[in-house]
């Protein structure tokens, strides 16, 4: 066989880590075969983090031939992978195309939280997120997304429902994952699947930077937990922050959130607000930020020291500035956490993401020629 036909069949077997349960039944009844081999062979594949049907011993001859030749279990592969001082992990994982995104794991006494990306690059335009600066290619796979966490709980030797390096998954990567809706949603019902990765909805934590119909409609789909970058209490300076504010302002996405609550009221949604230093770290931009919590009880804020990257105009807020904004708010009554740079020294901090994207929009010309302007300015 030329090498071209090796290709073409290879790319016409249909890789497993793309369905979730329902997905691997339906693929396996289409096979000929009981839906319970779908559930034996799942939890080979995330309970024991086996890719090789050959090993799947109480899976018969027959049907490990058949699954042989007509699918594959195919993680991404890891194209480069580096740990920091403080035990934080990351991995360069290559998709087709040239393109890669990064995980990270963030192992703390009590939890290890995997931080998981949802696209290739990103197209929000987030002013201070280095993601922003590689503009946007495309979404990515639901094997993509779930790979990243089967290559990161392969390489941790995570056991699930016995050894669990992995306790919490954030989509707090790259991407915005309710613009990926479909297969993130896929991907999420894996870690949350006894048979998957078995993860409570509690330790499942999707991020956005506020698509508020999409808010309404991952309520209705499924069960995990909402955090919300907000990052300003006012439109004016949100919209300067967070464009897509324009588009869904800042009354539309607190009512989006009061909607989740209702539908779920034991739980609680986590604001995300990155202090940067003159820019919305203030006294005032903490009343409006009280202001706004007022309007969700039993919700959280997360405050999140800027990380710089190259080529940024914002800079972290001063020691002294974040302990009050945070002193402000809990005098206030509003439940509030000092998230702590992990992995910085790795550029493996929030909003230090980049992996290979081949952008599709103009918008990482568009940055590049805007450092290197800044670069012959200041020369
Ligand atoms: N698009 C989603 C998922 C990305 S989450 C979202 O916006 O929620 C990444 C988190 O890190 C977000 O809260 C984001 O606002 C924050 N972040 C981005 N850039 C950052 C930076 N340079 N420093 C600190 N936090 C940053």
């Amino acid at each position: 066989m030329t090498d071209q036909a090796v290709t073409t069949i290879a790319t016409e077997k249909v890789n497993l880590l793309d369905f979730d349960r329902q997905g691997l039944r339906d693929f396996f009844a289409q096979l000929g075969e009981k839906p319970y081999r779908a559930e034996q062979v799942m939890k080979w594949i995330y309970h024991r983090l086996e890719d090789n049907f050959e090993n799947m011993t109480d899976v018969g001859k027959a049907l490990r031939a058949k699954l042989e030749a007509s699918c594959y279990v195919g993680p991404p592969k890891t194209l480069f992978d580096k740990g920091a001082a403080d035990g934080t992990h990351k991995w360069l994982l290559g998709m087709d195309g040239g393109n890669a995104v990064e995980a990270v794991y963030i192992p703390e006494p009590t939890r290890g939280t995997l931080c998981v990306s949802s696209q290739v690059g990103c197209g929000l335009n987030c002013q201070f997120c280095s993601t922003a600066t590689q503009g946007f290619n495309r979404n990515l796979s639901t094997s993509e997304v779930i790979g990243q966490m089967w290559v990161a709980a392969k390489y941790l030797g995570n056991v699930t429902h016995q050894n669990r390096r992995i306790t919490n998954v954030v989509m707090m990567g790259m991407g915005e994952p309710l613009l990926n809706f479909d297969n993130v949603v896929k991907a999420m019902s894996l870690m949350r699947d006894d048979l998957g990765f078995g993860l409570a909805s509690k330790r499942v934590t999707l991020s956005t930077a506020g698509m508020v119909p999409m808010i309404d409609k991952l309520s209705e789909v499924i069960d995990v937990s909402l955090a919300v970058s907000l990052h300003a209490a006012n439109d004016e300076l949100r919209t300067e922050l967070v464009p897509l504010n324009k588009r869904y302002p800042i009354d539309e996405l607190v009512g989006a959130c009061r909607r989740w609550l209702e539908r779920k009221p034991r739980t609680s949604i986590t604001f995300e607000y990155t202090l940067m230093k003159g820019v919305n770290d203030q006294p005032e931009h903490a009343r409006q930020l009280i202001k706004l919590m007022r309007r969700l009880p039993n919700c959280k804020v997360n405050l999140i020291p800027f990380n710089p990257f190259p080529g940024t105009r914002f800079e972290r807020s001063g020691a002294e500035t974040i302990r009050a904004f945070q002193t402000q708010l809990l005098n206030a009554n509003v439940l509030t956490m000092l998230r702590r740079t992990r992995g910085d020294d790795i550029d493996a901090a929030c909003g230090q993401l980049k992996g290979q994207v081949l952008d599709r929009t103009r918008r990482q010309a568009e940055f590049r020629k805007r450092l290197e302007e800044g670069a012959s300015h200041a020369a």
